[in-house]
């Protein structure tokens, strides 16, 4: 099981005619698929068959696989006795679905400078404004938990999909805690960079999404306690959620467990493509990861230091440490343009917006109004990054800004 890239030497052709690698650095959107994925999708096209539905031997052996991925996705995120597995369609999805098992009367508790998946799903939520620093992080909430009464969830994500600085997640899940609630983490772009095991973490909850995390579309997961998913209503009624089904309307038995939540035919090849690569990423040397990570990103804020009209922006501080991912004011031009030049005149897939956490993008560019996602001075051009970048893809990205800033590089 390989962590390889598959596509890592991609050719473009440019405006100008000339063929050149591709130099992916939008990672934080959708990861390149990791050879593990992909061999783990070969494997099983032959075989694919229905999930849970059949006697024959396509059946058994998904059925099978299905629930092996189950159990590699436990292992990866430290899965306890009483947690679940839920196999989703992305975090998007995890973490509706985890809004919907609210039990009735549960406050939820967000900073807004969450990615919109994590900011709109939950009915009532309080927002907290997003704080300068960790302390503060930690301060806020306490205050907050401290006047709500009853059942209450907070919501945070590992790493900001913006700036990609760590949230300060296990010290706020033990402030969370001593006030009794529960801490669901938003791992879309933790699980990718850094390990993601609850207990560590201090989550209650963790969602991600496997085209994040270096498998193909369609597949992610909502692991954490059973007790509330069980309580709750179906989040999809169907086949496959129901056990027994009587002749009259609401005449019906739900599953139990994780199909509960499961309804219809599920996502063989994104599951098992998702498990495979948590396997290897299990089994990789995550310090070796992390080292050459951090090296890319030292790489890529020195080389930005000469790029004046670029200025990196963050959560906290320019220090505070943070993933693969960083993202550019250009207070000067327009970040839309820039990121389509870097494309078509360069070769390097950046992105420019707003990247679904409008009110952050907003407070990082000084932004005043809601709206303008794509282009205009609230939009900002990010950079990210993971398994497959080299050197030269950064000191490519940087030279294409420096070039289409003007900036003397
Ligand atoms: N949370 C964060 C931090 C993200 O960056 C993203 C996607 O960019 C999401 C949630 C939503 O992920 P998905 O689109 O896979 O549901």
């Amino acid at each position: 099981m390989t962590l390889d890239i598959v596509g890592a030497d991609l050719p473009v052709r440019l405006r100008s005619g000339a063929t050149v690698r591709f130099a992916h650095l939008d990672y934080a959107a959708s990861a390149p698929c990791a050879r593990a994925a992909a061999d783990a999708v070969q494997r099983l096209l032959p075989w694919y068959g229905s999930v849970h539905r059949g006697a024959g031997a396509r059946s058994a052996r998904s059925t099978l696989e299905y629930e092996r991925a189950r159990q590699a996705v436990a292992d990866f995120t430290g899965a306890r006795s009483d947690d679940t597995v839920v196999f989703t369609r992305n975090t998007t999805d995890a973490l509706n679905l985890l809004a919907h098992a609210l039990p009735a009367g549960t406050t939820t508790v967000v900073f807004d400078g969450e990615h919109h998946a994590n900011l709109l799903p939950w009915p009532n939520a309080v927002r907290l404004p997003t704080p300068p620093d960790p302390d503060t992080a930690v301060a806020l909430l306490d205050r907050a938990l401290a006047g709500i009464a009853g059942p209450a969830l907070f919501a945070v994500t590992g790493a900001s999909n913006v700036t990609g600085e760590l949230w300060p997640v296990r010290r706020l899940a033990a402030v969370a805690h001593s006030h009794g609630a529960r801490v669901a983490v938003d791992a879309a772009q933790l699980a990718p960079h850094r390990p993601v095991d609850l207990d560590a973490l201090g989550a209650d909850y963790l969602a991600f999404s496997g085209h994040k995390l270096y498998a193909p579309f369609g597949a992610g997961a909502l692991v954490g306690r059973a007790d509330w998913l069980d309580a709750a209503e179906p989040y999809l009624r169907g086949g496959g959620a129901s056990a027994a089904v009587g002749d009259h309307a609401g005449d019906v038995t739900w599953a139990t467990g994780p199909a509960r939540h499961e309804g219809g035919t599920p996502n063989l090849l994104g599951a098992v493509s998702l498990a495979a690569v948590c396997e290897a990423l299990a089994a990789a040397d995550r310090n070796a990861l992390h080292a050459r990570e951090q090296q890319l990103l030292a790489r890529l804020q020195a080389g930005l230091a000469d790029v004046p009209a670029a200025v990196p922006v963050s959560l906290f501080s320019d220090t505070h440490p943070r993933v693969g991912i960083v993202s550019l004011a250009l207070p000067d031009h327009d970040a839309a343009t820039v990121a389509d030049r870097l494309g078509a005149d360069h070769g390097v897939g950046v992105r420019a917006g707003q990247f679904c956490a409008h009110p952050l993008a907003r407070r990082l560019t000084g932004a005043t109004r809601p709206g303008g996602c794509a282009t205009g001075p609230a939009a900002l051009l990010r950079i990210s990054f993971g398994l497959g970048t080299t050197d030269s893809d950064i000191d490519r990205v940087v030279a294409a800004l420096s070039a289409e800033t003007g900036s003397v590089a």
